[in-house]
């Protein structure tokens, strides 16, 4: 079993699906480990250490990935390159199909056996490789730090001989993987910390990590553990309260998602010149939209002295820590694949079987019926 890692090409990556750790951990399953020079440079991670861990440097992208088995990333290779891949190339990575019609054909085209992670169903059995949650840990991490880099106070409380200055309020919105890290890290830096979340069972674990729950009176939670879109009512009763309580808040950091949609606006734009000059927005859904109606994706803007920043792909900023773990959970999903001498495909379990694109029509658990023997 041959496996390939190239360069990641999307502008501003920095992520490597590879690290030293899990390429000896695959050559050690028995495959042979291919690695394009320079690909895990940006993430801290050299091409000795590749060497070192058994995997085989190579010189370009396409000596890496197009005979190989199997091929790794974080973002799809550009499609010029999977339309050159070997036919029935299995490809594990964030492959977002639907989100470019031309790579979506040249998975098809191709017979390539596409496995993109984002479709993983989140279950205890595939918390080892969830690439969405490590990632989003990460995200959330930096969103906070991007917030106190652009916040013109303290986040602790600090008592000086200039005198005592109060800590910074900090709102976190949405509380599942990315704001609840956002969370743990403001109040590390001390800051006065609460979050909300349309999901009830957040509460308590807002609390555990020293947050105060902001009670909106809204609770939407949805199926498999996510939230379900707000009702108008709902939304209308969330936003009258939440702009009168926003007026005493210095940072927010939103994080609010409904998988499959665009990001719900929940901070509007009225709300945003209510609030004290010198307050920040930082928008992690920036990607999807925005849950902040000022935002604009990838720029930071200034409105009313209120400063909005719409960051993208921020787990890239974090390379070191967010590649170990992105190949880490990359790992674990190639090792139910990995049967060395050869790949094998046990369409029955349901974290290959659900994650797999396009959808596999499903087989009749007796085995195909042949068609009766002409007579
Ligand atoms: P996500 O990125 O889809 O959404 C982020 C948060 O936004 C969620 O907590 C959601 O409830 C919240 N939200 C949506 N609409 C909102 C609104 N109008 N107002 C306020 N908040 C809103 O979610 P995620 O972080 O990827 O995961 C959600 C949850 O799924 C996690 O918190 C976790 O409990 C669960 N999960 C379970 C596993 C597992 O058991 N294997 C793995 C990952 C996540």
């Amino acid at each position: 079993i041959t496996i390939g890692v190239a360069r990641e090409t999307a502008p501003g990556e920095r992520r490597v699906a590879l690290t030293p750790e899990t390429a000896k951990k695959l050559v050690a399953a028995g495959t042979e480990v291919r690695i394009e020079r320079g690909a895990g440079f940006a993430a801290g991670f050299t091409d000795e250490a590749y060497a070192a861990a058994g995997a085989q440097p190579v010189d370009n992208a396409a000596a890496a990935l197009d005979d190989a088995d199997v091929v790794l990333c974080v973002q799809p290779p550009p499609v010029e390159r999977l339309r050159v891949l070997r036919e029935g190339a299995v490809l594990v990575g964030l492959l977002a199909p639907h989100a470019d019609p031309d790579r979506a054909a040249a998975i098809t085209d191709r017979g390539l056996v596409a496995f993109p992670l984002e479709r993983l169903p989140r279950t205890t059995r595939a918390q080892a490789m969830d690439v969405l949650s490590s990632q989003a840990g990460m995200a959330g991490y930096k969103a906070v730090l991007i917030a106190a880099q652009l916040a013109p106070r303290f986040f602790p409380m600090l008592t000086t001989a200039a005198g005592t200055i109060r800590p910074s309020k900090v709102l976190i919105v949405g509380a599942g993987v990315a704001g609840l890290q956002a969370i743990a890290t403001a109040r590390r830096l001390g800051a006065q910390v609460e979050g909300f979340d349309v999901r009830p069972e957040t509460r308590e674990q807002i609390e555990s990590l020293g947050g105060k729950f902001l009670d909106l009176g809204v609770s939407a939670a949805g199926e498999g553990g996510y939230a379900r879109p707000l009702t108008d009512e709902e939304r209308a009763e969330q936003q009258r309260r939440l702009g009168e309580h926003l007026k005493g808040i210095d940072v927010i950091v939103t994080t609010a998602a409904v998988p499959g949609r665009p990001a719900p606006k929940i901070i509007s734009a009225a709300m945003v010149a209510g609030m004290k000059p010198g307050s920040v927005i930082v928008d992690l859904a920036a990607e999807t939209g925005g849950n902040c109606e000022s935002t604009r994706p990838g720029e930071t803007v200034e409105i009313d002295g209120v400063t909005v920043a719409g960051p993208l792909n921020l787990a890239s900023s974090g390379a070191v820590h967010a590649s170990e773990m992105y190949a880490r959970n990359v790992y674990n999903f190639v090792s139910l694949l990995v049967r060395d001498p050869a790949l094998a495909f046990d369409w029955d379990d349901e974290l290959l079987a659900k994650t797999v694109w396009p959808e596999r029509v499903a087989v009749d658990p007796g085995g195909p019926v042949d068609a009766p023997p002409a007579s």
